[in-house]
């Protein structure tokens, strides 16, 4: 199979920087990117409330309608300014908050080491600035599902062909970037699965 017919056949076109086949919830929380370059991804999980799935929480923080008397843990975040690109569910569905050439929050204050740059560029903050953040709904302690695993890698397939400076070694975790404000994807997250899904998917 071609890459082409691989795409058409996942529906996974993306159109001005929007993945066709990805539910849309506009976030008012992006910017833009200072300077013309996508080449990373950083993957995060979340639940909300924390350790619950399902409900429309999430897609409230990251558009600012979260009410903040619905749960005791809403008040604390309600005034965050957050967002994503995208948002893979427990059953795999995928919600796009910001299209790819924006700048979307999601990485924070975060560094990382750019094997890729010459040796005196490599250290690198602001992670939000280059890189497209996708959400796994989920925590640290709880597998992750397949469903959200075959998505993902078709996504970062999708994502990888469509911006080429994006690569598989290039795809990182939140706590990799911040290590000692954030744990997420956490354990759970199966890093050698996901490299299987990536190669495997046909
Ligand atoms: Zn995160």
């Amino acid at each position: 199979m071609t890459e082409e017919a691989f795409g058409i056949d996942n529906g996974e076109v993306i159109e001005n920087h929007w993945l066709g086949s990805a539910r849309r919830v506009v976030s008012p929380n992006a910017n833009d990117r200072p300077m013309d370059e996508i080449s990373a991804v950083v993957l995060h999980g979340i639940s909300l409330p924390p350790g619950e799935f399902g409900g429309d929480a999430i897609e409230r923080l990251f558009t600012n309608t979260l009410d903040p008397d619905a749960h005791p843990a809403f008040p604390a975040i309600v005034s965050l300014r957050v967002s994503a690109h995208l948002l893979i569910r427990r059953s795999g569905e995928c919600v796009q908050f910001v299209p790819f050439d924006r700048r979307a929050w999601h990485a924070g204050k975060s560094r990382w080491l750019d094997g890729e740059r010459p040796f005196q560029e490599q250290r690198r903050e602001g992670l939000n600035d280059f890189t497209i953040g996708i959400e796994l709904e989920g925590t640290d302690e709880c597998a992750y599902r397949e469903a959200q695993y075959r998505r993902l890698a078709i996504v970062l397939r999708t994502l990888i062909a469509n911006y080429p400076a994006i690569a598989v070694e290039r795809i990182i975790g939140h706590a990799q970037i911040a290590p000692l404000r954030k744990s997420d994807p956490g354990p759970a997250f199966d890093w050698a699965y996901l490299r299987r899904c990536l190669t495997e998917i046909v």
